[in-house]
This record gives C-alpha cells, sequence and structure tokens, in this order.
C-alpha cells in the first residue's frame, strides 16, 4: 500500500495553495462542499475538448464518445456503491433531488395514519420533502430523538418504528454532528417491520465507500460536490423492482418510450427518472473524483482522518468557554462547537480574516438547533487533504479571537 502522503496530495488541489485575506488558506468547510482534485477538473475539460455532444442519439462519433462516457460514469458509479445494476443508478441534481425523486414516488403508497421515521439530526432535504408528502396523503412524519451526545436514542427508535412505519429516513453521517449512526441495524429492524429505507449519505461518502448490498438498503442519496466532483449532479441508488414501480418524477425528453396525444409510456430504468438532457460533464467529473480516491490508500486515509480529529479534541481545552457539540462515540471529522460569550457568525467571520473557512449557522438542521437551544454552531469539517498544521491554526485563531473578544 502507499504511505498518505498528504503535501503531495495536496498538490492535486491546487485551490488549496492560494492565499486568502493575506493568509494561506486554511479549508475547514469541507461538510458544505469539497474541493475537487485535478484529476476531475481535467477530466471535464478534456471531456468539453474532445467528445462533447448530447447523449443516447447515436447519430454520430461524437455522441457516441459522449454516450459511452456518460454511461461509462454510472457503471463508476455502481461499482462505488456497489449496487447489482447500473439500471439502479439514477442521476439526480444533488441528495436534495434524490430524496424529494424517493418521497414523490413512494406517495402513492402512502395513506392517513402511516408514518415516516426520520431522526432530529436530518438535514432539512430528509425532512421537508417527507412533510410535503405528508401533507398530501395524510401520513405523518416521526423524528426519533438524539441523546445530548448526539447519538440516535435506540430506546427510542425501537419504540417509534411499529407496524405503521412505512418508510425510514435516516442520514448516515450527520452534517452538525459528524455522529456516524448505525444505519446497518437500523435498516434490519425497519425491514423486519416491512418498512422501506433511505439512507441519505451525503456526508457519509467523501469519508467511507457505502455498500448498498450489504447494506441492504431500498435507496442511497449522496452529492457530488462533497465527494470531490462536481456540483450540479447527485445520485440516487434504487432498488430496481421499486424503481419499476414508482411513477417519473418529471416529464419530457429521455425518460419516454414512445408519445403521443393518446398514451404516453415511460422508458426502462434508468432512463425513466432522468427527464431532459442530463449533467453529462458532471457525471464525467464525478467519475473521475471517484477514480482519484479509489487510487488512495483508504486505510491510511481514514487513520489521517481520525488523527485530525483527535489532534482538534486535544486542543479544545486550550480555548476557554469552547465547548463541543456532539461527541458521538463514532464520528467523521466534523466538529461542532460554540464559544461562550461568541457569536458562531462572529467566530467565522474572524477566522475568515485569518484566511481559515468554516461554517457557521444552522447548517440546515433547525430542529438539531433547537434540541441544543442554541441559534446556531461553528463547524470545522476537515478532509483528507487537511494536516495537522491546519487543525493547530484553526485552534490558534481561536485562542485569539477569544483572548480579544470575551
Ligand atoms: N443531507 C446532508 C446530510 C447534507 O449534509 C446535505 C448538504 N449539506 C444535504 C443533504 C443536501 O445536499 P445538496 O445540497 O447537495 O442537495
Amino acid at each position: 500500500t502507499k504511505a498518505f502522503d498528504v503535501e503531495r496530495i495536496r498538490r492535486d488541489f491546487p485551490i488549496l495553495a492560494q492565499e486568502v485575506n493575506g493568509k494561506p488558506l486554511v479549508y475547514l468547510d469541507n461538510g458544505a462542499s469539497a474541493q475537487k482534485p485535478i484529476a476531475v477538473l481535467d477530466a471535464m475539460d478534456r471531456y468539453y475538448r474532445e467528445m462533447h455532444s448530447n447523449v443516447h442519439r447515436g447519430a454520430h462519433t461524437l455522441g457516441d464518445r459522449a454516450t459511452a462516457a456518460f454511461e461509462g460514469a454510472r457503471e463508476t458509479v455502481r461499482s462505488f456503491v456497489n449496487a447489482p445494476s447500473s439500471r439502479e443508478i439514477i442521476w439526480t441534481r444533488g441528495t436534495t433531488e434524490a430524496i424529494n425523486l424517493v418521497a414523490n414516488g413512494l406517495a402513492p403508497r402512502l395513506k392517513e395514519g402511516d408514518e415516516i421515521l426520520v431522526s432530529h439530526m436530518e438535514h432539512h432535504a430528509n425532512i421537508v420533502p417527507w412533510q410535503m408528502v405528508a401533507e398530501r396523503t395524510g401520513a405523518k412524519v416521526v423524528p426519533v430523538p438524539v441523546n445530548s451526545a448526539g447519538e440516535l436514542d435506540l430506546d427510542a427508535f425501537n419504540s417509534l418504528l411499529n407496524e405503521r412505519t412505512r418508510i425510514l429516513a435516516i442520514t448516515h453521517v450527520s452534517n452538525v454532528l459528524g455522529t456516524v449512526n448505525p444505519i446497518a441495524s437500523l435498516i434490519k429492524k425497519a425491514k423486519d417491520q416491512g418498512a422501506l429505507t433511505l439512507i441519505d449519505g451525503a456526508q457519509a461518502v467523501p469519508h467511507f465507500k457505502p455498500d448498498v448490498q450489504a447494506l441492504d438498503c431500498d435507496f442511497y442519496v449522496f452529492s457530488s460536490h462533497k465527494l470531490f466532483g462536481p456540483t450540479g449532479i447527485g445520485v440516487l441508488y434504487g432498488r430496481a423492482e421499486l424503481l419499476e414501480q414508482m411513477p417519473p418524477y418529471q416529464g419530457g425528453g429521455e425518460m419516454i418510450e414512445r408519445v403521443s396525444f393518446e398514451r404516453t409510456t415511460w422508458n426502462v430504468l434508468p432512463y425513466k427518472f432522468e427527464a431532459g438532457t442530463p449533467a453529462i460533464a458532471e457525471a464525467v467529473g464525478l467519475a473521475a473524483a471517484i477514480r482519484y480516491l479509489d487510487n488512495l490508500d483508504r486505510k491510511a486515509m481514514e487513520a489521517a482522518e481520525n488523527a485530525l480529529l483527535a489532534r482538534a479534541n486535544e486542543l479544545v481545552s486550550t480555548v476557554p468557554g469552547m465547548e463541543i457539540i456532539g461527541t458521538a462515540a463514532k464520528k467523521v471529522p466534523v466538529m461542532s462547537f460554540k464559544i461562550a460569550g461568541l457569536h458562531p457568525s462572529d467566530i467565522g467571520t474572524l477566522l475568515d480574516q485569518q484566511g481559515i473557512a468554516i461554517r457557521t449557522g444552522h447548517h440546515c438542521a433547525m430542529p438539531l438547533m433547537d434540541f441544543y437551544g442554541v441559534p446556531g454552531t461553528a463547524r470545522a469539517s476537515f478532509a483528507f487533504y487537511n494536516t495537522l498544521e491546519e487543525v493547530e491554526q484553526l485552534f490558534a485563531g481561536l485562542q485569539k479571537i477569544q483572548r480579544l473578544f470575551t
């Protein structure tokens, strides 16, 4: 196996080598969106220079090249999530659209009194689409509480899961807390109750590879831009049998088999869910990101990420009044925090002046903010290209802010 040489890896991400506000950039907002390696930039550039045309038209050579690149990307994604068939890989605009597609597609199965189980740590993208469907169908969205460490309350899960539960829609990893949920066992319990399962993998895939067959989930969704790929594209894995039964999400070109004013019929999977010209270059870019990750030593990468989080945890006591929100036993390297006497948005602005990028606010998880009784948090989210020195710079920055402003 190759050694995990972070300085060499950083050279693959040209955006990191710049100054911001006169200071070397320290990019710790990877949970919001990750940076892209040269391999992704080059793949998209090459696609546009050498092979762009519309896909699935088959009339000429460029069209064939574009189609091969596009469908090749689908196969790369299939392999990344270990789906049985590339028919089960649907391109979407991102996690948000994927969840809306599934919520809409499952709506015909829902009726008054049915329950959709979510968790208190969901991103709004895995709450609001279900609320909209619940409104239409008379079903109810039921949240499973979390404990103060930011772990799912498993006793509450066991009692809230019941014969009325039709869908379990839950995040693999919390974007605020970093908590890794024990989804394999949650999926198994939900299945035993006859419920369908959707896993929001948006924050999981930047840190580990999901295996949809081992997990045995019905749907698994994520966004390319958090996985070091381009914005504007995401993935829905869905079990073929269910996708076959679901109505199309949008109507238009590509998604039809035959159109007449009397009767229109749907195309086969996956095209039934892909109305209109797709994000072709973005699919190519996402596949390049996955190939880039496949060339890294996964074990070494995870160890490096754990070392970043461990170093951050060690340094918390050096900032008076700093408190971590989310102390689950199993976490990805994400650190939400507050500092007594400082508003999160001030922390963000003052760090930015020192070249350090973090995220502040409610992180599209208002119910979780309410649970912790905070308007928002400051959040540093690390990627494998971050260094221990950057973690130390973050804390030096926080110490400075704490001294000057409290
Ligand atoms: N779910 C989670 C857990 C997320 O972190 C995010 C992005 N912050 C989303 C869903 C939504 O992803 P997107 O905006 O790319 O659709």
